[in-house]
């Protein structure tokens, strides 16, 4: 980029203590709209010193205004900030779907989320309660909850607001201080919350951000000495290294992986209302959605009536550029649009069979990261198709002949995030509730993560911790058992 195209954009810096602040080393990383190629803007790229400045804000704030707020007073801001963020909805929906690449229908709905998850927790933190435990005559024994301390937060590119929501919401209801490193793919959308919920009332150093690389951002903050819980979302590998790097401080940790998700279609479903959920719950984002259904598994007897009927729904799906407003956007960048295809390249190479395509549109930008929907069939079940996570517009479909057969398919991969399972037998739903490996599963429905009121978070290789739901509130406190002697 020239020094004159640099100077044009727009310049964001730290947030920190409620201020904007640029890098300690004064560095930027340019930020890029996947639907054409071209710079969006740039951010800074925080290093350890930016990190260290963050947790100093942190813990200043445990110390001061924010420490002493009681619970309800935490909640109401919460909820403030959660009707502000509505306010600006137009603002955070353009800036996603510039970031990320995606539809602007579906970035308003991210917003929607993002309000829904402050409104959510922000009623609930009043709500967490310890109990009283029965013990030895003369004594009383209670247990209270009590924040961790400065918690940080590292947030994937493909859903900042909602993944920014749901632990973020969390960890303040539960009054802890956050530090937030967002990706360096797409994180504007939270650079600007962080101003919205500082003006809407939450005090500085509540929750600072600091933007920049993964490997020196992220990797200074998941090893800080004084972080007292890190919440992960992301892919596999960096999971296994922010968790070792938590481990040589003996904090918590909740990880948010990756998935290979099934839906389960037996031949006695409702076929016609399970088709756009096997599409849309896929391809959704362009496939980039850790809870992406990308492994169909359907029962011989209707297998071909199902593969049938999704490539007319792939006929009519539409990709093109985010401001357009279709189906589907671009994938989030040009290495991500790479790593796809690596895998078209070889479903090609080893003779996959290619059922079903979508559309991009003609007159989509030259450099936009567009990659067409594609549906393989009969992908054999050991194929890397069918057992990694491809995080693109990518599905495969395969045959079965029983129950047993879905179940060993379903559990067949490194993942457990989540499963769907389309039979009208009410025995089967709940045999193959139990019997499937996922952290969430759904029964004639597929909610591609679920709502906000709904507990989440995976087993095997998808990581452990719950997050959503009242559930979360627990993981983002630590338990104190009180034990007084009064004879
Ligand atoms: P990623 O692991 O590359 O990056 C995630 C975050 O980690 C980014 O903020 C990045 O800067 C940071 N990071 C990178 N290296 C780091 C390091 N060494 N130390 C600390 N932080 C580091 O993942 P991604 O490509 O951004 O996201 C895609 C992955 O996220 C997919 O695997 C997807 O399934 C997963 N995901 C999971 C969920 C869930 O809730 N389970 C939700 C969304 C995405």
């Amino acid at each position: 980029m020239t020094e004159q195209a640099s100077a044009a954009l727009k310049r964001y810096g730290n947030f920190i203590n409620g201020c904007w602040q640029d890098a300690c080393g004064g560095g930027y990383v340019t930020l890029t709209n996947p639907s054409d190629g071209t710079d969006l803007a740039l951010i800074a790229r925080g290093r350890a010193d930016d990190i260290e400045l963050a947790v100093t804000a942190a813990r200043d704030a445990l110390s001061g205004i924010w420490g002493q707020m009681t619970a309800t007073e935490r909640g109401r801001i919460l909820h403030k900030t959660s009707q502000a963020v509505l306010q600006e909805i137009d603002l955070l929906a353009k800036l996603e779907a510039q970031d990320v690449g995606k539809p602007l229908t579906q970035a308003r709905a991210d917003v929607v989320a993002l309000a829904r998850y402050l409104e959510f927790y922000g009623a609930a933190a009043d709500k967490v309660h310890g109990e009283t435990l029965p013990y030895q005559n003369g004594f009383t024994v209670l247990t209270v909850y009590e924040p961790h301390g400065v918690t940080g937060h590292i947030i994937p590119w493909n859903y900042p607001m909602q993944i920014l929501g749901r632990s973020l919401g969390a960890a303040l209801a539960m009054g802890n201080a956050a530090v937030v490193k967002p990706a360096e793919e797409a994180c504007l959308t939270i650079l600007e919350f962080a101003r919205i919920a500082h003006q809407a009332g939450l005090p500085a150093g509540a929750l600072n951000v600091v933007t920049g690389l993964g490997a020196e951002a992220g990797a200074a903050l998941s090893s800080h000495p004084q972080i007292n819980h890190v919440s992960f979302t992301g892919s596999s590998r960096t999971g296994e290294a922010v968790q070792a790097a938590a481990a040589k401080n003996a904090v918590p940790v909740t990880l948010e992986l990756g998935g290979k998700s099934p839906q389960i279609l037996f031949a006695d479903a409702d076929i016609e209302r399970a088709l756009p959920f096997l599409v849309n719950a896929g391809l959704q984002n362009a496939g980039q959605t850790c809870s992406a259904s990308s492994r169909i598994l359907v029962q011989n007897e209707v297998y071909e009536q199902v593969v049938a009927g999704m490539a007319a729904h792939y006929a009519a799906l539409k990709m093109g550029p985010a401001e357009a407003d279709l189906n589907l956007g671009p994938v989030v960048s040009e290495r991500q649009k790479s790593i796809v295809e690596s895998y078209l390249q070889l479903a090609e190479k080893d003779g996959l069979q290619i059922a079903a395509q979508g559309t991009i549109i003609a007159g989509a930008p030259q450099h936009g990261a567009y990659i067409r929907p594609t549906l393989f069939r009969d992908v054999p079940p050991e194929h890397a198709l069918a057992q990694e996570e491809i995080f693109g517009p990518i599905q495969v479909i395969m045959p079965f002949k029983d129950e047993a057969e879905a179940v060993a398919l379903a559990n067949s991969t490194p993942y457990g995030l989540v499963c769907g399972v389309w039979t009208s037998d009410g025995a089967r739903q709940f045999r193959m509730a139990h019997a499937v490996q996922a952290g969430q599963v759904f029964i004639n429905n597929y909610g591609a993560g679920g709502g906000v009121e709904l507990p989440f978070g995976g087993v095997k290789r998808s990581g452990h911790g719950r997050e959503k739901g009242f559930e979360a509130l627990y993981g983002f406190a630590t338990l104190k058992t009180i034990s007084v002697y009064h004879g």
